[in-house]
């Protein structure tokens, strides 16, 4: 994750290269019920699928398919990984 922060970081033009950039934008957006499964092979097959997916874990909970990830995905890999990298809370007095 942090190799794919810094690679969108040092290249600011990674959205114009997705290849949704030729794809109905409400590909990325199924419905709850709907599956995502078009949306997430372009993301596999996308050069950019690591900026995409450090873009959408910086922007928290936002919605739709990014970086291969669907939103319950990508809430599940912010819990895993606060909870490997942030420290304890040290107990009260
Ligand atoms: S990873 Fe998916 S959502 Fe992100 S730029 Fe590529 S195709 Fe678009």
């Amino acid at each position: 994750m942090l190799k794919a922060q810094r690679d969108r970081l040092s290249d600011l033009a990674w959205r114009a290269r997705g290849r949704c950039q030729t794809v109905d934008p409400e590909t990325f957006f199924p419905a709850p019920s709907e599956p995502a499964d078009v949306a997430l092979a372009l993301c596999r097959a996308c050069d950019v699928q690591g900026s995409c997916l450090a873009w959408a874990l910086d922007q928290g909970d936002c919605n739709g398919v990014w970086g291969g990830t669907t939103p319950r995905e990508r809430r599940a890999m912010l819990v895993a990984w606060r909870l490997e990298h942030e420290p304890e809370p040290t107990p009260a007095h």
